[in-house]
């Protein structure tokens, strides 16, 4: 292997040892406590673990959760109630929905209810404009870390060329905003694209995010690439290669022996998404914390 390895959980504890030393300034400059809601609607496990780790890694950095559990067969104005409710309390300064919500419940017009400065997923119509404008606004979690990543590992990214693999709403899209932003030259291929192998092995920064199981391989990538993997697969016991049965999009062993730095799956972009939640937590907090001091002077103004 020559690739050196990108250890996402080390950045990732570094930027919450920095949110916690924030979170406590914060706190003694304005007398406010940051507040991460989630709401978690039906009982599937995956999505109750994740919200469990948000719930544990708000506490670590002293962030207040607020734990919104309701059944799977909450009604639309029952979800949108509660986002409201939340939205309107003062000591809740980010909300998360989580995601996939059961039945039908329609994703995109809840989390549009969200509003924009407790939005700390970034997935609401103002923040993804506001970033495609290229204006300050929450940015969606797992991209923001990704770039976090590539900060620490010092790669350039201005004229570079970056592919992303993947265009969701949730990461392909913002994560080509972001790396735009960057002056990276961007490339975002999906399932249509043609000839996949031939476009990635351009990058000198690859990103895939797919969720098809060590889909990039080795003739994908150019040599001294660096490769992002967000990919979460789960394999069957049959399949599985390493203990917990978790790969990423990327072939890590047969990448690492050619690219210049490469994540591994897991312990590379999967720690980074919390991180950087509890990051949009106390941004979400400072800027509703500077509204609420604006609109003291006001009402001072016209006393
Ligand atoms: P998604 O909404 O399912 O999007 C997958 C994208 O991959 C789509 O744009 C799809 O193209 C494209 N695609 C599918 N098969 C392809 C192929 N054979 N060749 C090229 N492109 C192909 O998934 P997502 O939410 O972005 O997540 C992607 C992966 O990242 C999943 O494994 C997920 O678990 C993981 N993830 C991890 C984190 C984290 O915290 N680490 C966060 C988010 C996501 P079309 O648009 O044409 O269908």
């Amino acid at each position: 292997m020559s690739a050196t390895i990108i250890d996402g959980s080390a950045v990732a504890e570094r930027v919450r040892a920095e949110v916690a030393e924030q979170v406590l300034a914060f706190s003694e400059q304005t007398g406010r406590v940051p507040g991460l809601a989630t709401v978690l609607v039906g009982d599937d496990p995956a999505s109750a673990r994740y919200v469990g780790g948000k719930q544990r890694a708000c506490l670590e950095v002293g962030i207040t959760p607020f734990d919104r559990r309701l059944p799977a067969e909450t009604s639309f104005a029952e979800v949108a109630a509660e986002l409201e409710s939340l939205g309107s309390d003062p000591a809740v300064s980010g909300i998360l929905l989580q995601l996939p919500l059961p039945g039908d419940l329609e994703e995109t017009a809840l989390t549009g209810m969200i509003g924009p400065e407790k939005d700390v997923d970034g997935l609401t119509p103002t923040n993804v404009g506001l970033l495609a404008l290229g204006r300050p606004a929450l940015r969606p979690c797992t991209p923001l870390g990704v770039l976090e990543l590539l900060a620490d590992a010092d790669v350039a990214l201005e004229g570079a060329e970056a592919v992303v693999v993947g265009r969701s709403n949730l990461f392909g899209k913002p994560m080509a905003q972001l790396l735009l932003a960057e002056n990276a030259t961007v490339t975002v291929c999906h399932s249509r694209t043609r000839d996949l192998r031939e476009v990635c092995a351009r990058a000198d920064v690859l990103i895939a995010a797919v969720g098809r199981p060590r889909l990039i391989g080795r003739d994908f990538v150019k040599p001294g690439a660096v490769v992002i993997d967000v990919g979460i697969n789960q394999l069957t016991p049959e399949q599985a290669g390493n203990k917990s049965g978790l790969v990423g999009d990327v072939d890590f062993a047969a990448v690492a022996e050619v690219a210049s730095a490469i994540t591994p799956v897991p312990g590379g972009v999967g720690p980074m998404t919390i991180a950087l939640l509890l990051r949009n937590t106390l941004q979400a907090a400072r800027y509703q914390a500077n509204v609420a001091a604006w609109l003291t002077e006001i009402d001072l103004d016209t006393a």
